[in-house]
């Protein structure tokens, strides 16, 4: 349990890479100024966050299991916290996509709404009427550089952190009347197992309905210099827990 002082945080998808990361950020924190309620849609997925948080574990970090797509899911675990109080909330998780249009059935493109808009939706609006009535609250939402300019082959993902960004925008002005704050993170390229699932996912592709020279642009042109700016751009998700820790401070 949170004691007196202590913020209390919920952020979701942490299970790997920048979700994780903030999470033991926080809950490491030297002046102990957060409760970390870190979340995960399947705890077998826990160890290498409970490795991570060492001693924190079971005292600044406890965990509980959220999927953002399920309306179920999300109301159970915002129930499961003392009182719902929540002070501040980072909507970290999230899914890629990548290739070309014609060749990605609309279910995989559901999914990603479903995770990166509908998740965020839903987290916002189950929070939301505790820190509007407690006048207090901050809201971080994950977007992506994708929120704000479109990439070629990543056209269903990029739209999806439009979708959200837009919504946040819209949300903000709202909230900012009962003094709960809402900000976006917009990082470029970060080395975590995102890239990696995405290249698998793309490994078993087979382009169905796309013509010779588009499966030719994405596979000799796109993704290898995309690995390029990977390697020379990619920052660490220890780099965005450090920014989301100064955004909520
Ligand atoms: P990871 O793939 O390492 O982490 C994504 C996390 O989201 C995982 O914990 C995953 O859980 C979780 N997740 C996926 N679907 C759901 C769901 N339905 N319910 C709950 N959790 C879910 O990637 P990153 O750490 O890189 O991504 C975190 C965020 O950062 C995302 O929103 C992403 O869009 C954004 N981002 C990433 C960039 C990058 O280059 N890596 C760049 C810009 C933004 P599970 O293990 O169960 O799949």
């Amino acid at each position: 349990m949170a004691s007196s002082g202590q913020k209390v945080v919920l952020i979701t998808g942490c299970s790997s890479g920048i979700g994780l990361r903030i999470a033991v950020l926080l809950a490491k924190d030297e002046k102990k100024r957060y409760h970390v309620i870190a979340t995960m849609r399947d705890l077998k997925k826990k160890d290498k966050l409970v490795e991570a948080a060492g001693d924190a574990y079971g005292k600044t970090l406890m965990l509980l299991p959220l999927d953002v797509c399920s309306d179920e899911s999300v109301k159970q675990c915002i129930n499961s916290v003392k009182d719902r109080h929540i002070d501040i909330l980072i909507n970290n998780a999230g899914v890629g996509l990548l290739g070309p249009v014609e060749s990605i059935c609309m279910e995989d493109m559901k999914r990603v709404f479903e995770t990166n808009f509908f998740g965020v939706v839903r987290m916002i609006k189950e929070v939301m009427p505790d820190m509007k009535k407690r006048r207090a609250g901050h809201i971080v939402v994950m977007s992506s550089v994708m929120g704000l300019q479109g990439v070629v082959f990543n056209d269903i993902y990029t739209a999806s952190k439009f979708a959200m960004e837009g919504f946040c925008e819209s949300m903000g002005v709202q909230l900012l009347k009962f003094n709960v704050h809402l900000s976006m993170i917009e990082p470029g390229p970060v080395h975590t197992e995102f890239e990696t699932k995405m290249m698998e996912d793309v490994a078993k592709m087979e382009y169905p309905g796309a013509d010779a020279d588009t499966v030719r642009y994405f596979k000799d042109v796109y993704l290898p210099s995309s690995k390029d700016i990977f390697e020379a751009m990619g920052q660490t998700p220890e780099d965005i827990a450090k920014c989301t820790k100064k955004v909520i401070e």
